[in-house]
């Protein structure tokens, strides 16, 4: 057995530290595990055991290493495979294993010095043997009776302390105990049943006598004695809510012997609204052509799967196949969306399918469902996860296939804190060294995607047809120029879309409006003086929000009250410019009184379940029209919406970065789906003022078109999908700094990277809750060894820090920005 483990902490350290193996951890130990060990003076880490060694790196003396105070695991928490992705992660992404592991780990599984020290009851410990440190621990625990590992490593001031613990421990000195950590505790809902002892005629009868004076007593009394009749629980909320009463009603009852409470576990799934009655579809033609040709194309040669189809062409039934496929073979299956809230219906259906073994996977569960989550995976009792980006860290013993559906959506990109990766990207790599199946799925590819599969190191197999008899929706390009003069435009809406809407709702079909900002205007500015009001954080204006009558930044979430004085010249002359889309629902809501208006951004849907009673609503057809961000351009499949329309294009079209026409086609393509899923027409208006922009033009032809003519433009300047790109950003509270160390920077790195180093330049938002962002962009062209670039970008930061005054800069990498 080797004598030393190299253990990742979950800290932004460069590389594993190594740590000695007590004879007594000798058998149990193995990699993938988790142990306890200290690290610095006196902090205690959850730590996971990367691998078994005797030999150490040259200048370090085994006997002088740490040893490991405790292993937590019984067997290995992950896999090699599962450390290997862990490794790649922070290779390819430029982070440390540390960053990695604290992101893929739930934090309840990671105690920070759970263990508890206490002086053993009754103890005369001033009469015994002890020597100073001893003395010490228990003199403090005379003082505080309860210790934990930081602070008894404070108190002795040496590092390796839980060696010394068990000896006071085995001498009945002191007890150690673990604290119990938050731990899971299901859900349950509290129902209401007849007391048995109520349940005889003659029980009942003298019950309702000594009610009679009770009136709200009796009410609840003969809902409950109902249910019983009908041999059906009550649940204790809704019905009191019903009544119009408090708890207090049910408590009185219950004291009185008439009821019972009952606490029922809830599976959480249901809580979030999720449902799933079975549900049996059969595949169209198309739809089975496709699956076979996965099948052969995987047989023929193990490689990613790009699943080219259209919205609506029924992609997500190939994913439950070929997911049913692996559970076939006894494997486990993922499947990864970018934003599970947004997606109700696709976990639905996946429920359908797969009932009890479906567990998901999202950034709104709180740690002790994500604790759960984990275990169940690793268990096997969950066989299907669906879940967002982390989801791909889950410890699948036996993961048989991923589907990443819309690949191209950038939330599978991790921006903050590292490590920052995309998960699409990862479930490739991981895919490959699991050799399992990968299955990309889009309606608009990302270019990177659609290269690979052209370059022929991805298969591809397309879904050219909307799966039930539709007729895709038809695109109309709104040309705002000159409307106005002709009173056939009121500043949002033109006439043209106004009539449109009338007529679907006359149709009692319904509406969806899309903006992609929030908030009633982006920004406000003063007609006396030009002036806009900015964040006092960042450099960025603020959005009027009119409902809470504040300016608010949407970077650092400062607010500012002052909605009508001019905070530059002091007139009362703020104007509000831009359309947000609570200024559309207003304005909407004026045109059409009669109808139900909702709004579906951010700021309507913080609750943990705001969203799915929206979608709840919107399918019950209790909703009218909808305005949303890009919220409503995800997942909606509803029959019965007819008319999209796109407020204004421009903003996406004229973003500053090289792929917002890429963007604005996905994200207008993706919207526009949402028009006539069913046999009805559907229809888009898309209003611009640029009409002509090859997005626009381009959204009624196929992709490929759009994608080839765009591709050579790329091309020509050397972008991606051509070379992949790397930002370092560096961020500093002080502009002069920031700048003064930009050039040093620059002096480090041109020598490595040459012309292909862009920069430095301030970023898009120079200024983000008061730091500078500064950032140089590397093109990683062929010929560059990843290997050998991630140790030169070392060394070149390692010499920066070394020459650096105090005050040095944040650096921050990204590799493949989105
Ligand atoms: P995509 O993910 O490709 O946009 P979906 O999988 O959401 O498409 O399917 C679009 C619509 O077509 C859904 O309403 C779905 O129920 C329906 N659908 C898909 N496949 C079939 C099928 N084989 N038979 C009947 N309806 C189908
Ligand atoms: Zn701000």
């Amino acid at each position: 057995m080797p004598s030393y483990a190299e253990v990742i902490l979950p800290l932004a350290v460069k590389s594993n530290f190594h740590y000695r193996i007590l004879p007594s951890q000798q058998d149990q130990l193995a990699p993938g595990m988790r142990v306890l060990v200290n690290f610095g003076r006196s902090r205690i880490y959850t730590g996971m055991v990367r691998r078994l060694t005797d030999t150490l790196e040259e200048g370090i003396v085994g006997e002088n290493l740490k040893a490991i105070d405790e292993v937590l695991d019984e067997e290995p928490m992950l896999s090699e495979e599962h450390l290997k992705l862990m490794d790649w992660v922070a290779f390819y992404y430029c982070c440390t294993p540390g960053e990695v592991f604290k992101t893929a780990i739930p934090t309840g599984l990671k105690p920070e010095s759970a263990l508890r020290v206490e002086m053993t009851q009754d103890l005369i410990w001033e009469d015994l043997q002890l020597d100073d440190k001893e003395y010490m621990l228990l003199e403090a625990l005379s003082i505080q009776p309860v210790l934990t590992l930081p602070e008894v490593a404070k108190i002795w001031d040496i590092s390796t302390i839980r060696p010394r613990l068990k000896n006071m421990e085995s001498r009945g000195l002191i007890r150690t105990y673990q604290e119990v950590e938050e731990k899971y505790s299901p859900k349950t809902k509290t129902y209401l049943r007849l007391a048995p002892d109520a349940q005889s005629d003659q029980a009942l009868e003298a019950a309702f006598d000594a009610l009679e004076r009770a009136p709200s007593q009796l009410d609840l009394f003969m809902r409950v004695v109902q249910a019983y009749y009908q041999d059906k629980l009550l649940p204790q909320t809704e019905t009191l809510k019903e009544l119009g009463q408090g708890a207090g009603t049910a408590k009185a009852l219950v004291d009185k012997g008439l009821i019972v409470r009952e606490e029922v576990k809830v599976d959480r799934l249901e809580l979030y609204g999720y449902e799933h009655e079975p549900q049996t579809l059969e595949l169209n033609a198309d739809q089975q052509r496709a699956l076979g040709e996965i099948r052969e194309k995987l047989a023929e040669s193990l490689k990613p799967v790009l699943l080219h189809g259209i919205t609506g062409s029924g992609k997500t039934f190939l994913y439950i196949e070929l997911i049913r496929e692996a559970l076939e073979r006894g494997e486990q299956a993922l499947y990864l969306l970018p934003e599970i809230t947004l997606t109700k219906q696709i976990v639905d259906r996946v429920r359908a399918a797969f009932g009890e073994k479906v567990g998901i996977y999202h950034s709104r569960f709180n740690d002790a469902e994500r604790v759960e989550i984990w275990q169940k995976v690793r268990r096997g009792e969950y066989q299907v996860v669906v879940g967002v980006r982390s989801a791909m860290f889950l410890p699948f013993p036996k993961l048989g296939a991923i589907m990443v559906d819309e690949e191209h959506d950038s939330s599978f990109k991790q921006h903050e804190p590292a490590p920052r990766y995309n998960a699409r990207d990862v479930a490739v790599y991981y895919g490959l060294l699991r050799k399992i199946p990968v299955i990309l799925g889009s309606a608009t590819p990302s270019f990177e995607t659609y290269r690979n599969a052209e370059l022929g190191k991805y298969h591809k197999v397309v879904l050219e047809k909307r799966a039930v008899e539709a007729t895709l929706p038809q695109i109309e390009i709104l040309d705002l120029r000159g409307l106005r003069k002709e009173k056939k435009f009121d500043g949002i809406f033109s006439k043209r879309l106004i009539e449109a809407i009338n007529d679907t709702l006359a149709r009692d079909e319904q509406v969806i409006l899309f903006q992609n900002r929030r908030g009633y205007s982006p920004y406000l500015i003063c007609e006396n003086c030009g002036h806009t009001p900015q964040c006092i954080n960042c450099d960025i204006s603020l959005t009027f929000h009119k409902e809470r009558q504040h300016l608010r930044c949407h970077y650092c979430g400062h607010t500012d009250f002052n909605v009508n004085k001019c905070p530059e010249c002091g007139h009362y002359a703020l104007k509000r410019g831009g359309i947000g889309t609570e200024r559309i629902a207003e304005a909407i809501k004026e045109l059409f009184p009669d109808r139900v208006v909702e709004r579906m951004d951010m700021d309507t849907t913080r609750g943990k379940s705001s969203y799915q009673h929206l979608i709840s609503r919107f399918e019950a057809g209790q909703i009218d029209i909808l305005v949303g961000t890009q919220m409503v351009s995800k997942g909606l499949d509803f029959e019965n919406v007819t008319l999209v329309g796109v407020i204004l294009a421009d903003q996406l079209l004229t973003f500053p970065d090289f792929r917002a026409y890429e963007r604005s086609y996905q994200l207008l393509t993706q919207v526009s789906g949402r028009a006539g899923r069913s046999t009805k027409q559907g229809h888009v208006f898309i209003q611009s003022y640029m009409p002509d922009n090859v997005v626009l033009t381009s959204l009624q032809s196929p992709f490929q078109k759009f994608y080839e003519r765009e591709v050579r433009e790329r091309e020509q300047v050397s972008y991606p999908p051509f070379t992949r790109i790397m930002r370092i950003e560096f961020r500093h509270k002080d502009r002069a700094f920031i700048l003064q160390e930009s050039v040093r920077l620059d002096r480090i790195l041109r020598p490595l990277f040459g012309g292909t180093l862009l920069g430095p330049d301030f970023a898009l938002v120079a200024r983000v809750r008061n730091q500078y962002r500064m950032q140089f962009m590397i093109k990683l062209g062929k010929g560059l060894d990843p290997a050998s670039l991630r140790r030169a970008l070392q060394d070149a930061f390692d010499q920066y820090y070394q020459e650096a005054p105090v005050k040095s800069l944040r650096i921050v990498v990204d590799v493949d920005p989105v």
